[in-house]
């Protein structure tokens, strides 16, 4: 039956619902190309092991499982997927009922959460085209347990299936004979490396624009290629981003940002006239970002991108606070220039533009308090003798703020032989840490005043004189 014309309520697990038009998207239940396991490279030896079983559990119990979303997309490509998620038409409750080890979060569209040791399955009951207006009409609740018996936010598989997002993301692997089920030829369009939004695509941009986000980040991540009709409406449209409520900004931050292709996913952003509205004072500072200040975020880029693919620890604060650093020097600039101190300026410029960041994306305390710290201690680096600069040496926040540092000499915005002085003290052992800065008591074994290195190095740094990211 085709319900084209009716309003309903889009609402994606954890996102704010956004009222749509369904014209957008097509719901005349075509039925699905089904591709059976011979015309498929997916094999279950590269599905995790508590995906299979949620999967075996649910299709013995009757009902119908799959493999959705990016898990087989992934496996298709031939890529190990980040997790793995599983549809069905058993119910929530039915869900749990087969599982000990299930939760189920969210409010109206409940999943489940099956846990089995670190790893999470995520399992969706297949969504239906029901209204949030309707909702009292549609559900049926018990009256003796009030249990709720029917409840059309639930469908069928042929109703799910247009609610996702790009034809890539739209497949579903079969448990019950490992067939792919394929209602949108996202199996061809993964093949040939596109990215395709399912319906019409300013609609469905309109109704969660943070699809455009998703969008850039498919195309960094896959190397996909966007559908020209969606370039060339995203950046008609990316000014919708800022009515995304600033924590789900947040999640979509990491996703992008923290998984290895940040380097990536941040030309994506420019490219499709996106990153303006993620972070307006970054992108006001940065201009057409061909230059040093560029620079200097691509390498903070590609550095954590370096870290990520060594399997080192990385923090979102990094990657936000060289994205703040430029506005906030800037800043810090201006407010000297009325009269306060370079220590009083940072800290205020840190603070404000740390403020006005997490307005637009809700970066936790957790993060943006160290996040400000490490912008506002550079001007400790300027300071290389005395207690104070040792304190600072073995604070725990010296190492984030050095490796800012790190960053700015390498794009010219710091001086680099100071950048190497602090290198070097690093690696003294502490009694020697102490001389170099000047600490040595008195009658302690003469003062060595270092060569290459040394203060004498810094001096000569100094004269040379630090650029600004012009
Ligand atoms: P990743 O590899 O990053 O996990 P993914 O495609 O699995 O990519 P998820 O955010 O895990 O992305 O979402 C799982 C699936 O849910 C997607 O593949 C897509 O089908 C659907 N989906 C997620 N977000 C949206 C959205 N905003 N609009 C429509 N469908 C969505
Ligand atoms: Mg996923």
């Amino acid at each position: 039956m085709a319900r084209a014309g009716c309003y309903y309520r889009y609402a994606w697990p954890s996102h704010k619902p956004v009222f749509l038009l369904t014209d957008s998207i097509q719901t005349d239940h075509p039925a699905p190309q089904i591709i059976p396991r011979s015309d498929h490279n997916i094999s279950r030896a590269d599905i995790s092991k508590p995906a299979l079983k949620v999967l075996y559990r649910l299709k013995d119990a009757g009902y119908q499982a799959f493999l959705v979303g990016g898990s087989v997309r992934d496996l298709l490509l031939g890529r190990h997927p980040k997790d793995f998620d599983v549809a069905t038409d058993a119910h929530p409750e039915e869900v749990r009922a087969l599982f000990g080890n299930c939760r189920l979060i969210g409010r109206r569209f409940r999943l489940a959460h099956v846990r089995f040791g670190g790893e999470i399955i995520e399992v969706a009951t297949f969504r239906g085209l029901g209204t949030e207006e309707s909702a009292g009409a549609d559900r049926e609740v018990s009256a003796e347990t009030g249990r709720l018996l029917r409840d059309n936010v639930y469908g069928s598989i042929e109703e799910d299936v247009w609610r996702r997002d790009f034809t890539a993301n739209s497949l579903y692997y079969n448990i019950a004979d490992f067939s792919i089920w394929d209602f949108t030829g996202g199996v061809a369009d993964v093949r040939a490396r596109r990215l395709r939004i399912i319906g019409d695509p300013e609609a469905r941009f309109r109704e969660d624009p943070v699809r455009m986000l998703r969008a850039a980040r498919f195309a960094a991540k896959l190397g996909f290629d966007l559908d020209d009709e969606s370039a060339r409406l995203i950046p008609q449209l990316a000014q919708l981003i800022g009515g995304v409520p600033p924590a789900r900004l947040f999640d979509e931050f990491l996703k992008m940002f923290q998984a290895g292709h940040a380097l990536e996913s941040y030309r994506e952003l420019r490219r499709h006239g996106l990153f303006d509205h993620l972070f307006p004072a970054t992108a006001a500072w940065l201009g057409p970002g061909t230059d040093a200040r560029g620079r200097f975020l691509e390498a903070a880029l590609a550095n954590t991108d370096a870290r990520v693919a060594e399997d080192r620890p990385v923090t979102p604060m990094f990657l936000l606070g060289a994205f703040l650093w430029g506005p906030v020097a800037d800043r810090a600039a201006a407010l000297a220039g009325e009269g306060m101190t370079d220590f009083q300026a940072l800290a205020l410029a840190a603070a404000e533009l740390s403020r006005e960041q997490t307005e637009r994306i809700a970066v936790p305390r957790r993060f943006s308090i160290p996040m400000r710290e490490m912008l506002q201690l550079q001007i400790r680096f300027d300071k290389t003798r005395g207690a104070r600069a040792l304190v600072f040496l073995q604070s725990p926040r010296f190492r984030a703020a050095y490796d800012l540092l790190m960053l700015r000499a390498g794009a010219g915005n710091a001086d680099p032989g100071l950048a190497h002085w602090w290198s070097t003290l690093q690696a003294l052992p502490p009694e020697e840490q102490r001389r170099e800065l000047g600490l040595q008591r008195a009658g302690a074994p003469g003062r060595r005043r270092s060569g290459r290195g040394g203060r004498s190095a810094r001096r000569a740094g100094d004269a040379r004189g630090e650029q600004p990211l012009a």
